[in-house]
């Protein structure tokens, strides 16, 4: 049978017909060479957050099942439009919904995940020569309902998909032209990376990196699916391929920067010396679904510590609330916050044979007089917190101590 190829575009690449036209052109070109094409459309431009305001302008407090059947409507206009445009190009192509094209998610309103893929109408289509451009970030859950996969929802469709399909490797178009080595926007010498492992990319994403969502990269990494990520309107466009790990990439100390200035610091003052103290207080952190990062427990002094932690600024209240309940229950001292803090991230999986990339890391701060409030790794990442205003700096200098900027598996973001 011919090659199957599942193409996702995002928001920023259906935003307008003239895009969603060009877009067309590429899922016709593939059609062209004959292939059979699956296309997993978003919601065009900020449509999502157009409606989840909309939603919130009626009530203060949607109710999820509704808000979820709201939110869906955005990838029905990107789907439809999007065939409408390859109909007018005289290529067959019929849209489907998460539903219809047998995505069984779920009951988890607004984070739902994907359970199973049944693809007989999208096998069907195809069959007749059709494009399929089917709705990402929605599912059918148990009961019937529609519930979306969480924001940026579309790469796990498109992911999923390809794995459930058998597609050779999932193609991710969208405004950017690939994983660069930091933000460019920030760092204006970053490089494209041509290629990165699934465990990198994961990194990279949690230390704030917003190119794809991470859950598609962990069904990526489980389903052995490569990614391509490139920009949706340039055909020269190389991309960067998102892949399983091989042994050169351990070449490189370092492989991306990242910055994250959407951590809150919290600080729990005198918390009582004995065993189940930490439990208690990340028990009920938990229970109240907030996402802890990083946690700092200093020595003790006379009878009590101090316990620091990192939150996402969207866990704010929560955090707040179960605190309150903590301070109450374990009898702790004052509870502060602040948001004036950022998280900057080295990531590669070079750290796993090279040694002193931690120290670098620490000396290129204090030469640049950038104070590390709380420090946390893994085996391929180092993060410290600092202060906000000191965060892009932080990012430059460590961009630059690595090399970065000249690093040979890049070409020159501009
Ligand atoms: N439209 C959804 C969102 O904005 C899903 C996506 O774009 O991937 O989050
Ligand atoms: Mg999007």
């Amino acid at each position: 049978m011919s090659e199957l190829v599942v193409m996702k575009f995002g928001g920023t690449s259906v935003a307008d017909p003239e895009k969603i036209q060009r877009a067309a052109e590429r899922a016709i070109a593939a059609r062209k060479k004959g292939k059979r094409v699956v296309v997993v459309v978003s919601a065009p431009g900020e449509m999502t957050d157009e409606l989840i305001d909309l939603a919130h302008r009626v009530s203060p407090n949607p109710d999820s099942r509704e808000l979820d059947m709201l939110m869906a409507t955005g990838e029905q206009v990107g789907i439809s439009l999007f065939a409408i445009a390859c109909e007018a190009r005289g290529v067959g192509a019929t849209s489907l919904t998460g539903p219809q094209a047998g995505i069984l998610a779920d009951a988890k309103h607004s984070k739902a995940k994907i359970v199973e893929i049944r693809p007989r109408k999208i096998h069907e289509e195809l069959k007749r020569g059709n494009i399929v451009t089917v709705a990402g970030f929605q599912g059918l859950n148990p009961h019937r309902d529609i519930t979306t996969l969480g924001r940026g929802g579309s790469d796990l469709t498109a992911v999923a998909l390809a794995a459930a399909l058998g597609a050779k490797h999932c193609e991710i178009y969208t405004d950017v032209h690939g994983v660069y080595t930091a933000d460019p926007r920030l760092v204006p010498d970053a490089r494209l990376i041509p290629r990165i492992s699934f465990d990198e990319m994961l990194e990279l994403a949690g230390a704030g990196a917003q190119v794809m969502q991470s859950r598609s990269i962990e069904v990526a990494k489980k389903f052995d699916v490569p990614i391509r990520v490139a920009h949706a309107f340039d055909r020269h466009s190389p991309g960067t391929w998102i892949v399983k790990e091989v042994s050169s990439m351990e070449d490189a100390l370092v492989t991306g920067v990242a910055l994250d200035r959407n951590q809150i610091k919290v600080t729990i003052r005198d918390v009582p010396d004995k065993p189940g103290m930490a439990a208690d207080v990340f028990d009920m952190l938990g229970k109240a679904n907030v996402n802890v990062d990083m946690i700092i427990q200093s020595a003790a002094r006379g009878q009590s510590n101090d316990i620091s932690f990192t939150v996402p600024k969207d866990d704010h209240e929560n955090a707040i609330k179960a605190l309150e309940t903590v301070q109450r229950r374990l009898k702790t001292g004052s509870i502060e916050h602040t948001v004036n803090v950022a998280k900057v991230s080295v990531v590669g999986v070079g750290m796993r044979s090279h040694s002193g990339v931690a120290g670098r890391m620490f000396r290129t701060l204090a030469d640049n007089s950038v104070n590390i409030q709380m420090i946390a790794t893994s085996e391929i990442k180092i993060s410290c917190i600092v202060d906000k205003a000191d965060g892009e700096r932080a990012m430059r200098c460590l961009h630059k101590a690595f090399g970065l900027e000249k690093t040979r598996r890049g070409y020159a973001a501009r």
